[in-house]
């Protein structure tokens, strides 16, 4: 008898059709004689919806009282999943975050996971019920409420799975696996049977939605096999992640092209080229919590340089009011911004053991007039930033530059 756990995204349990829908599915998992955790979210639109309405009381809602209203709309699920098993015959128990005991630190909206009671869980599956646990939410020691960031509960669901050393972690979704890109930019975009973890982490960080990056980190830390699959579909065997080692066949170099549109860059013109000033210039940035990724410096002829990097285009505003007090703090001659940046990247494993990878994704990009403005790489890929209406243009010629709609042998 195997362990599962089985979550289910928004949009699964959308209404209360696909509510049942999913105790369809549920049951006939146990009735394979397997033991099951279901983990779901909120009603598609839902999470939305109340933070609307936090929004509407108080501009700035008090983080703690956020994670009050947020976290019902998963208590709702959990509920009406049970209901609707419960209807089907099946023997189901619902738990929030709080009664699990699935302990978190105190860090409102964005709190992380420290420990997972499983004696309850364990008792009631022993017992032959379907646990179902509401996704995206905790408590702290103080037995506060904390909920898990935004797509949180893909975290929960891998989290069980480690605390209950699960055979799988099965992550259901409105996608019937992870693919070579956006199906909605490459028609051709395959969806892959297999991307191992690190890809994967790659490819959630570099904006394709299917997974919560810190879902995927937990996996990779824990080692929990993790399945993406369609809520929707029946019997597809969606995509494996996998480690590494696991992989006997040959890898294929690339395994996807991933993009964020939402970039935007930032340079800061004739800065004196002394040591101390990258930190004079980033450390305001990083002491406003606000993330930087690609970074560039120029090297300098006239004892000046000039520095560019990249933020979210969520933080380009108060990036760009940090700066201009740095300016004048530094002694730099101008600060300009471009907020209309996208990112493309090219991800695989197989990068490590072949050459040519980084001049290949750049004379493509060249023969359609795309100008590169910053690059940034890491052993597995290789990243771009772009004048963000060549994005989906850059996707497409790089997809089929590096053969992606070809399936491999
Ligand atoms: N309901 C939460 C959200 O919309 C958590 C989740 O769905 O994973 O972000
Ligand atoms: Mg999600």
């Amino acid at each position: 008898m195997a362990l599962i756990v089985q979550k289910y995204g928004g949009t699964s349990v959308g209404n209360p059709e696909r509510i049942k829908n999913v105790a369809r599915r549920v049951a006939a998992a146990q009735a394979a004689g397997d033991q099951i955790v279901v983990v779901v979210s909120a009603m598609s639109g839902e999470t939305n919806r109340l933070i609307g309405l936090a929004k509407e009381v108080q501009s700035t809602p008090d983080p703690r009282e956020l994670d009050v209203v947020v976290s019902t709309g998963e208590q709702v699920t959990i509920g009406l999943l049970c209901m609707a098993l419960m209807a089907q015959g099946v023997k189901a128990r619902s738990y929030t975050g709080a009664q699990v005991r699935i302990l978190t630190d105190s860090s409102f909206t964005k709190a992380r996971i420290l420990k997972i009671d499983e004696d309850r869980m364990r008792k009631d599956l022993d017992e032959g019920h379907v646990v179902v646990v509401a996704g995206f939410q905790g408590v702290d020691d103080a037995g506060n409420i904390t909920t898990l960031g935004r797509g949180g509960s893909d975290t929960t669901g891998v989290a069980l799975a480690a605390a209950l050393r699960a055979d799988e972690c099965q992550i259901y979704t409105d996608v019937d696996g992870v693919y070579t890109t956006d199906p909605r930019i490459v028609p051709e975009a395959r969806k892959l049977d297999r991307i191992t973890f690190e890809e994967m982490l790659e490819m959630a960080s570099l904006g394709s939605k299917v997974l919560q990056i810190r879902s995927v980190e937990f996996a990779g830390k824990y080692k929990v096999k993790l399945r993406v699959l369609s809520s929707f579909q029946e019997g597809g065997e969606g995509t494996l992640i996998t480690f590494e080692d696991d992989l006997k066949m040959e890898q294929p170099i690339i395994s996807g092209i991933a993009f964020n549109r939402d970039e935007a860059k930032l340079t800061v013109l004739g800065v004196p080229d002394r040591p101390g000033i990258a930190y004079q210039i980033l450390g305001p940035i990083a002491e406003a919590n606000i993330d930087v990724d690609m970074i560039i410096q120029n090297v300098s002829f006239d004892g000046t340089t000039d520095f560019s990097f990249t933020v979210n285009r969520n933080d380009y505003e108060r990036t760009l009011k940090i700066l201009d007090e740095v300016k004048a703090h530094v002694g730099a001659r101008e600060v300009r911004a471009d907020r209309s940046m996208a990112k493309v990247s090219v991800v695989g494993v197989g990068m490590r053991s072949h050459v040519g990878i980084a001049s290949k994704m750049f004379r493509t990009l060249a023969e359609e007039g795309i100008n590169i403005q910053m690059i940034s790489t890491s052993e597995i890929k290789i990243s771009v930033a772009i004048d963000e209406k060549y994005l989906e243009l850059a996707v497409r010629v790089l997809h089929k530059a590096f053969e992606l709609d070809q399936v491999v042998a």
